[in-house]
């Protein structure tokens, strides 16, 4: 891989001032999922090396929370112009180690910058309040205050937005973290943490482990230094660490799966909703948790956005998906439908040439048992499943335990809020399928998690409150 700066390229765990390798030594590899070549390897740590991270971030944080928010605020403003000054080489790696095209990933590295300089400013904004009292002499006060050491914990499909939308809230809050990529991507990891020191943003701040997932995880949600876990991932491992957090009763933070319904009425924009169907079902290969999973599309306007869906589907060149086992998901869920009696009008197979690429397909025919309108996609899949009415549509919608996104095109205004309030989701797009920046509230209902990252709603996530009575 070439980079204009090779010293990006991180091997190495980040604990305190120091990159250090496993205590066993032990490594894995960092491997490139569109040819299967090992990129580098990183050491495979574990209880022990995350321990001292968490005790390194627990040292760090009393100079740092010290520190006025404006101070905190210079350094991570210092961050993010760093991350934008080397944005094609965090693309390179990104592109490398996780496989989607150069023009995302550098979209992703400057949408993830964003959340570093949103929240440098947002943490200028923490807030108390002074509560009228119903005592005479006594004062009401409430302070805000950081949580503590944060564990981070972030999954391989935006391998550095995950976690500027972490770090950027906590450290602007006055928190020190200790953060565990994916194992598929911890190199986009390391070249932020990288970027961090020369930022200036001091030792024992943002510390980094990669290795045995299970075991790194053990002991940040049962360390009682760790105030707060953040996770983004899947929902079965959400929910088990949800319940390792329970003995120390940490805050917990959860973005977890989605299966969100992007839904067409015979009313819509057509070349709009086409668009959105693309952009949303495909970007990033599917790969993506707010990702349109079922396309729910009106008898009106069913067959006329059938033939234009598959002749735009015709002209997308996509990356590979992370790795084999991905595209044998996959292919099981398209060979699922097809077996219950749903036909793939393109694609619905792996690329014959070989790698993790499977190609873009659009299925028709699909009813709502079907597995691919339960489950998780996660591959450039697009289920196409009729209905009649709006009730049934939003009944449909509504008819799964996820609620991370919901898509609506639809030219009735009326119809556009009965949609905003009877979707169960957290983020709904109506005639828009780009929903994510860094100044609205991200997250989900149901067993799609638990908090928002993003928006001012973002750092609370980051804080705890503290009431203050005086009398006197
Ligand atoms: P995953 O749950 O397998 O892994 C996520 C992270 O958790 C990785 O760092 C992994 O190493 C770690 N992990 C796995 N088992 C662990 C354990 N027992 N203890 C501690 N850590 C453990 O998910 P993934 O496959 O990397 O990511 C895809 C999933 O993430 C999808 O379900 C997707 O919808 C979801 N996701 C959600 C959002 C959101 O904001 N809601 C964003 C991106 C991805």
């Amino acid at each position: 891989m070439h980079l204009d700066d090779p010293s990006l390229l991180r091997s190495l765990c980040r604990i305190g001032e120091e990159w250090v390798g496993a205590d066993s030594q032990e490594v894995f590899d960092v491997v490139d999922p569109a040819d299967g070549r090992v990129i580098a390897t990183v050491p495979r740590a574990g209880k022990a090396e995350t321990r001292r991270a968490i005790e390194r971030a627990s040292s760090a944080l009393p100079a740092w929370r010290g520190l006025t928010a404006r101070e905190r605020g210079v350094l991570l403003r210092r961050w993010h112009d760093l991350i934008l000054q080397h944005r094609d080489d965090l693309a390179r790696i990104m592109t490398a180690e996780q496989g989607k095209p150069q023009a995302e990933a550098r979209g992703e590295v400057s949408y993830g910058a964003g959340f570093i300089d949103w929240f440098a400013e947002e943490g200028k904004r923490i807030y108390g309040d002074i509560i009228p009292s119903p005592f005479p002499g006594r004062r009401i006060m409430v302070l805000k205050e950081p949580v503590g050491v944060v564990a981070a914990i972030t999954p391989w499909n935006f391998p550095n937005a995950m976690i500027t939308r972490k770090c950027g809230p906590a450290l602007a809050a006055g928190c020190t973290v200790v953060l565990k990529p994916a194992e598929d991507t911890p190199l986009s990891a390391l070249a932020l943490v990288e970027l961090a020191d020369r930022a200036g943003i001091p030792a024992g701040v943002l510390n980094v482990v990669t290795g045995h997932p299970v075991e790194i995880g053990a002991e940040l949600t049962s360390n009682p230094l760790v105030r707060k876990l953040s996770f983004t991932g899947s929902t079965a491992v959400g929910k088990a660490l949800l319940r390792q957090c329970a003995d120390t009763m940490k805050k917990v933070s959860l973005e977890l799966g989605g299966n969100a319904p992007f839904i067409v009425f015979d009313d819509a924009d057509l070349d709009a909703a086409v668009a959105g169907a693309i952009a949303s079902k495909f970007r990033n290969s599917g790969q993506t948790c707010i990702c349109a999973n079922r396309l729910l599309v009106q008898d009106g306007i069913h067959d006329a956005f059938v033939d234009r869906l598959v002749e735009a589907v015709g002209t997308l060149d996509l990356g590979p998906l992370i790795h084999g086992r991905a595209v044998e998901g996959v292919e099981r869920l398209v060979n699922d439908a097809v077996a219950l009696g749903a036909r793939a009008l393109c694609g619905g197979t792996r690329r014959a040439a070989g790698g993790n690429y499977f190609d873009p397909t659009v299925l028709v025919g699909v009813t709502p048992s079907m597995a691919c309108a339960n489950q998780e996609i996660f591959g450039p899949v697009a289920p196409l499943i009729r209905f009649h009415t709006e009730d049934e549509a939003i009944r449909l919608a509504n008819d799964t335990p996820y609620g991370l996104a919901a898509y609506a095109y639809t030219r009735d205004a009326g119809r556009e809020w009965r949609l905003a309030e009877g979707l169960e989701f957290g983020i709904i797009g109506l005639n828009e399928s780009m929903v994510s920046t860094e100044v609205a509230p991200f997250g989900g209902m149901k067993e799609s998690g638990l908090g928002r990252e993003g928006s001012k709603y973002g750092i609370d996530e980051y804080l705890e409150i503290k009431y203050v009575c005086r009398t006197g």
